[in-house]
């Protein structure tokens, strides 16, 4: 690919990121000759970072990697997908190749937890004994929970969501069509519940709306964006901002409405109004009100929780099932909370911070550092400060870095430049820069 010299610039700006993100993160690495067991349920961006982590650290590492699939996927890449900027198969590689040297690679899935028994069971290898547990097997995507949907009904009826590979390859079709209709009602909502990158939904309304602009057709649209909380983000700046473009651009707001169900036939999806936000399903009987919404396209995100083995696990008790059943461990060192040899991060980890693999960078070296403390009978020492970034994508050539950490404290890779304003920089740098410094870097243990 020929890049021009702005293009250069910006590049070589993201690239100094890079090396201030790589110098941050690398301050807790330290050897050890301790030994043991340990396995890791999930080969995603949180169990392939952890393990190269710790297999950096160890000198006699025992590490397993439980993972069923042989093809990873750069799942941010998935709104770019969308966009039309990445093709599918740019953000795959397989899983094979992802593997730390040394770490070993059992290709199965894991059905129950017995923690007490420091055992985990597998569908097709049986019982796995370990003596350190490593839970990241990330989100349980719940598309059935939404009526009149399935995942392999994406696309269908205008109704889309990039939640899902090919899901995300449909809406950009669908987009990309938007411009040759005569008129439309372009109908965009979030979820109720914790989800992944919560920015995503935003992304795609701003870059659907900004695609009808530049093709000269927006005013044959109306655009209603359905919000589950009553503010569009929190950190207040960064939501401040985005509903300030949000009003700009007339995309209407629709604060406290959660989704119900959707008619693809008909095109219609219903909505409930609520009289505050929550993050649990509504009661049996409830008597909110329904509104209903007819759309021509129509981009929505499903319910997440943690997977169904790990929610009904003893690593959750049963009180904290019903609102995601996500494993509860301390949110600074991620150890477990009754548990001492259990360890999570990534998406399945309970902890109020925002579930992006921005944050896995961060979480990794922090929970591998107090995973080899407790390994070496010592206390876990290294604090997760929450830290996540949430690169939103405000139109086609500029984004907002949202970085934040714990009680919506701003946290800034560069201190100097209001977070709060998109720039063309940090486009640049999450098309060019990001996927390579996840393959290269993060998944590699090296930031
Ligand atoms: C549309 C979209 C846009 C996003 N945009 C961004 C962004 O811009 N920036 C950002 O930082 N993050 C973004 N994210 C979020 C980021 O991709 C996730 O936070 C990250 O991938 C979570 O990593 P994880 O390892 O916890 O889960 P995953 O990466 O999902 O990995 C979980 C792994 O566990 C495996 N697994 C599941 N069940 C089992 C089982 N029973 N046994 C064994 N293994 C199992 C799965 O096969 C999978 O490989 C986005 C995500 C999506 C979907």
């Amino acid at each position: 690919m020929k890049l021009s010299r702005r293009t250069f610039l910006k590049l070589s700006a993201a690239g100094l990121v890079g090396a201030v993100v790589i110098e941050r993160a690398h301050d807790t690495w330290s050897e050890s000759s301790v030994r043991g067991k340990i396995v890791i349920i999930g080969g995603g961006a949180a169990g392939i970072t952890m393990a190269a982590h710790l297999a950096d650290r160890l000198r006699h590492d025992d590490i397993t990697i439980i993972e069923p699939e042989s093809m990873h996927r750069y799942q941010p890449g998935y709104t770019l997908i969308a966009a039309g900027i990445f093709q599918p198969s740019e953000i795959e590689r397989p899983t094979a190749a992802l593997m730390p040297t040394g770490v070993k690679w059992l290709k199965d899935r894991v059905v129950a937890l017995e923690p007490d028994r420091n055992r985990v069971i597998t569908a097709a290898n049986g019982p796995v004994g370990y003596d350190f547990l490593v839970v990241a097997p990330g989100c349980q995507v719940d598309f059935n929970l939404v009526e009149g949907i399935t995942a392999a009904s994406l696309g269908s009826g205008g109704a889309h969501s990039i939640y899902d590979f090919v899901g995300a390859q449909r809406c950009g079709e669908a987009m990309r069509k938007l411009p040759a209709m005569k008129e439309g009602r372009l109908v965009f909502t979030d979820t109720y519940t914790k989800m992944k990158c919560g920015g995503a939904p935003k992304k795609i309304a701003l870059l659907t709306e900004d695609l009808l602009r530049r093709n000269g057709v927006r005013e044959r649209f109306v655009c209603t964006y359905f919000n589950n909380d009553t503010v569009l983000m929190k950190p207040k700046p960064f939501g401040d901002r985005l509903e300030a473009i949000y009003a700009a651009r007339a995309i209407e707001l629709r604060p406290l409405h959660r989704l119900a169900s959707i008619d693809p036939v008909a095109r219609k999806a219903v909505f409930h109004r609520l009289p505050k936000a929550s993050s649990t399903p509504l009661p049996a009987g409830h008597t909110f009100e329904a509104v209903t919404m007819e759309y021509d396209f129509l981009h929505f995100v499903p319910p997440m929780a943690a997977p169904d083995f790990v929610r009904d696990s003893p690593l959750v008790p049963t009180e904290q099932r019903l609102a995601g059943g996500w494993v509860p461990v301390d949110k600074g060192t991620l150890v477990h909370a009754r548990y001492q040899n259990v360890i999570a991060l990534g998406d399945v980890a309970g902890i109020p911070a925002s579930k992006t693999g921005a944050a896995i960078r961060m979480q990794a070296p922090v929970a591998a550092a107090n995973l080899i403390s407790l390994m070496e009978g010592r206390e876990p020492g290294v604090i997760y400060n929450g830290y996540s970034a949430c690169p939103i994508i405000t139109e086609y050539g500029k984004l907002m870095m949202c970085e934040f950490g714990y009680d919506e404290k701003l946290l800034p890779t560069i201190p100097f430049l209001d977070p709060a304003i998109e720039r063309g920089m940090w486009w640049t740098l999450k098309v060019h820069g990001l996927m390579p410094m996840y393959y290269h870097g993060m998944l590699k243990g090296r930031m």
